[in-house]
């Protein structure tokens, strides 16, 4: 086997994600030269996204607040959140439920969003989409920046509903 050919089928195999299988149809040989060809070769793109969700794990593990942040804000431009948002809305007719104020009023997770991404160990916006509580009208309350500001959960007061062991609802 030419040099050549060798490059195509590791090239294949590395960053094309191509199968052993694949490879030796598409170039017409058999199977057992293409794995001559590949030994030694790792699959480079199976191995890094596999180290990768593993450091992902670590730093959810560590609670990096950065990266819960990021996924938060994310999370809050998806259709489903402003669905839950519409829906809450709707319920309390547009006014805060603690003044009835309707001047830019905001919705307000009861059982804080980033509590429920902490204690859930929620790690993206699947598993997000999957949580049941996260998606609960019930959850939701319609409030006034004022009054949500006055709230025990408001921003950084969130915290303290973060705990070290899941939470069964
Ligand atoms: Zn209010």
């Amino acid at each position: 086997m030419n040099a050549g050919t060798k490059w195509l089928i590791q090239d294949a195999y590395t960053n094309g994600g191509e199968s052993i299988k694949e490879i030796a149809l598409r170039l017409e040989l058999a199977e057992a030269e293409v794995s001559r060809a590949l030994k030694g070769v790792r699959k480079q793109n199976e191995l890094p996204a596999k180290e990768a969700s593993e450091v992902f794990r670590i730093v959810l593990v560590t609670y990096d607040p950065e990266w819960q942040k990021a996924l938060i804000a994310k999370l809050r431009t998806t259709p489903l959140y402003l669905d839950w948002r519409r829906a809450v809305l709707r319920r309390d007719r547009y006014r805060c439920q603690e003044c009835g104020n309707t001047k830019g009023v905001q919705v307000d997770h009861i059982y804080p969003l980033s509590a429920i991404v902490h204690n859930r160990r929620i790690n993206s916006l699947e598993e997000a989409a999957e949580c049941e509580l996260i998606w609960r009208v019930n959850n939701g309350r319609t409030l006034c920046p004022t009054c949500h500001k006055r709230t025990e959960t408001y921003g950084a007061k969130a915290q303290q509903y973060w705990r070290n062991d899941e939470i069964d609802e």
